[in-house]
């Protein structure tokens, strides 16, 4: 397999002379800074908020180097995973031309993004058992195939991908394969971080949105080759990550410990209500998750989701969703709200 990266990247892209910003442009040590047409008087919040941020975001990126055990150069950081997955069509598809592959039921925004772009989204569905359908990848593929969507674990039905069917797209195409590992945390399989080195066309992306708790804060990484890593930076805008997220998420990954404390609760109570829920009388199947939501098939689904609604529990119906039929998916909450989800359910069982 043969990879080049230089015919990947869009025309436009590879020719770009990226915008080059007051705090780009100054890199050393300065007291006064009339460069970026700051207000230097301060502002209504904390004072150093009525600065510019750091457009390379140095010590996060340190930061999450050191939690992730890869050089910082390998680090993209983008204004939640949503963004990683926008910049990576505007870097590498042309559009009108180039198409991408998504392996549906799968995270919605790969299409929507293609669509933004105007990029052609091919389809090959997962098969019955939610595993990928390789053949079908490898037939979809042609010469203007930019890019593999793989969502592992995927949403929204939990399970992990086999990781020999990835390996088997990651050996035979010479594009882009994008692994989405915003729920590996939750997972007993292997992240892909560590087959960064032997896979140049690599690129994985994990999000500090759902085990780290910050889905506010918008920040979703992109891992992969420095020389990926610096196309993404080229096009981003300079200053996508604001300062109150990179001193944030730089504080919040000091409490690696505390993560790992609600990842194992989690875990566990998803893991027990997984029981529960497959002896209950509405439900059909309760598909196995390695994520920290369960995806269930009950009968009358959207009747039950209308019903939860009226109790003020809103859970997400994904009942008309090709494979996911009768299908609602249910996040690990508290323990708490997870029993009230539950007398909720027999409440609905009684109904006459
Ligand atoms: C929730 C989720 C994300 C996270 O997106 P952010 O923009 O980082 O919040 C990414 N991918 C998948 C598959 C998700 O379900």
């Amino acid at each position: 397999m043969n990879f080049d990266l230089d015919r990947l990247v869009r025309d436009n892209i590879r020719e770009l002379t990226p915008y080059s910003s007051a705090r780009d442009e100054f890199k050393g040590e300065a007291k006064i800074f009339l460069d970026a047409n700051e207000n230097s008087l301060g502002s209504p919040l904390v004072k150093w908020y009525n600065r510019y941020p750091d457009p390379r975001q140095a010590e996060l990126k340190k930061a999450i180097s050191k939690v992730k055990g890869l050089a910082p150069e390998h680090i993209f950081l983008g204004n939640g995973s949503d963004e990683c997955i926008d910049l990576l069509y505007r870097c590498f598809c042309t559009p009108g031309k180039d198409n991408v592959i998504v392996c549906p039921p799968t995270y919605g925004m790969y299409e929507v993004s293609g669509h933004i772009n105007d990029v052609e989204v091919r389809k090959a569905m997962l098969q019955p058992d939610f595993q990928l359908h390789v053949a079908q990848v490898e037939q979809l593929v042609d010469e203007n195939t930019k890019i593999i969507w793989i969502c592992s674990p995927n949403n929204p039905t939990g399970n992990s991908f086999n990781r020999e069917d990835i390996e088997t797209i990651l050996n035979n195409f010479n594009g882009l394969v994008v692994i989405d590992e915003a729920y590996v945390n939750f997972s007993r399989h292997k992240s892909f971080l560590q087959e960064l080195k032997d896979y140049p066309q690599l690129v994985v992306l994990q999000t500090f949105s759902k085990a780290w708790g910050l889905a506010a804060l918008r920040l979703g990484m992109a891992f992969a080759s420095p020389d990926i890593i610096s196309i993404l930076d080229k096009v981003k805008p300079p200053y996508n990550i604001n300062k109150a997220t990179q001193d944030l998420v730089k504080e919040a990954l000091n409490d690696i410990d505390q993560v790992n404390d609600m990842i194992k609760d989690l875990v566990d109570m998803r893991n027990a209500l997984f029981s529960v829920l497959e002896k209950h009388p509405l439900v059909e199947k309760v598909y196995p998750s390695d994520a920290n939501f369960l995806l269930v098939k009950m009968k009358g689904a959207r009747k039950i989701y209308e019903y939860l609604l009226t109790r003020g529990i809103v859970v997400r119906d994904r009942s008309n969703i090709q494979l996911c039929d009768d299908c609602l998916r249910i996040t690990i909450g508290t323990e708490d709200e997870i029993t009230l989800m539950m007398r909720a359910l027999k409440e609905y069982v009684k109904k006459p």
